[in-house]
Parts: structure tokens; C-alpha cells; sequence
């Protein structure tokens, strides 16, 4: 019997534990420990204090929604503050940025979107292909068409 460690608290008594909330006679393992009560055990078992804590986030939802709620938006005009400061502070910059890298790139740019152009003609040239809107353009795509087919 050299198994059970010689504490005084570890008395009998201390295998069951009566939980102050729910009266019910638990073991003491049912029970968190909590080193500044006497026993070294808390007052209420594990369930109870699940249960609290639960009832306290129901009977809180709103508060704590809204706390949650009121940081987020907080944080959110905060932010949002930071940026325009930032970008009115580098208006200039960022403007003068942005031109000098187009006047840079011109050719670039340019040459960029005649060839995005290109590729995607036929996606961009959603057209009517009724005879008055073709004669319209000087389009003659459907006569050709229709001479496939005559
Ligand atoms: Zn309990």
C-alpha cells in the first residue's frame, strides 16, 4: 500500500466530492483542481462548470456578439482610416508613379493590348448577324456565309 501518496487531504473522504452547485456526490476527478481551495479541488464539478459556461454564453450571446461586433468595426474604420491616410499622403506619388510607368511602358502597353485584342477578337465581336446591322458595318460575313451553304 505504498501507492497512495501520505497526503492528509487524500483522506477517504476525498474519492467523492459533493458538487456545491448540482448536490450530486461525485469523484473527485469529476472535479477541476483549483490549488488555493482547502481540498485542492473546486467547489463544483467539470459538467457544472461546462454547463455554466455555456449558460453564461447564452445568456451573454448578445453582449458577447456585440463586443465582438463593435471591435471588428472598430478595427475596421481604423483601417479603412489608414488607408485613405495613406493614399492622400502618396496621391502625388502613386499618380506620378502610375504615369511615369505607362509613359515607360507605353510600347509595351500598347503592344499588350493589340494582342489581348487579337486573341480574344472573335469573344469581343459578339455581333448581330442580321442583314441590316451587317449592311450597317459594310460587314458581308453572312453573304459569305450563306454562299457556303448555297
Ligand atoms: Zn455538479
Amino acid at each position: 500500500m505504498t501507492d497512495l501518496k501520505p497526503q492528509k487531504s487524500q483522506s477517504e473522504s476525498q474519492v467523492f466530492k459533493q458538487c456545491s452547485k448540482c448536490k450530486h456526490i461525485k469523484l473527485v476527478r469529476e472535479f477541476q483542481k483549483r490549488a488555493r481551495s482547502k481540498d485542492g479541488l473546486k467547489a463544483h464539478c467539470k459538467s457544472y462548470a461546462s454547463i455554466y459556461s455555456d449558460q453564461y454564453y447564452q445568456a451573454h450571446r448578445e453582449e458577447i456578439l456585440i463586443k465582438g461586433k463593435q471591435h471588428q468595426q472598430k478595427h475596421k474604420e481604423k483601417r479603412a482610416k489608414y488607408i485613405k491616410q495613406y493614399q492622400q499622403k502618396h496621391k502625388i506619388k502613386l499618380a506620378t508613379y502610375k504615369k511615369q510607368y505607362q509613359q515607360d511602358h507605353k510600347e509595351e502597353i500598347a503592344l499588350y493590348k493589340e494582342q489581348y485584342y487579337q486573341e480574344h477578337k472573335e469573344d469581343l465581336l459578339v455581333q448581330c448577324l442580321c442583314h441590316q446591322c451587317n449592311s450597317k458595318k459594310g460587314n458581308t460575313g453572312v453573304g459569305d456565309q450563306l454562299r457556303l451553304f448555297g
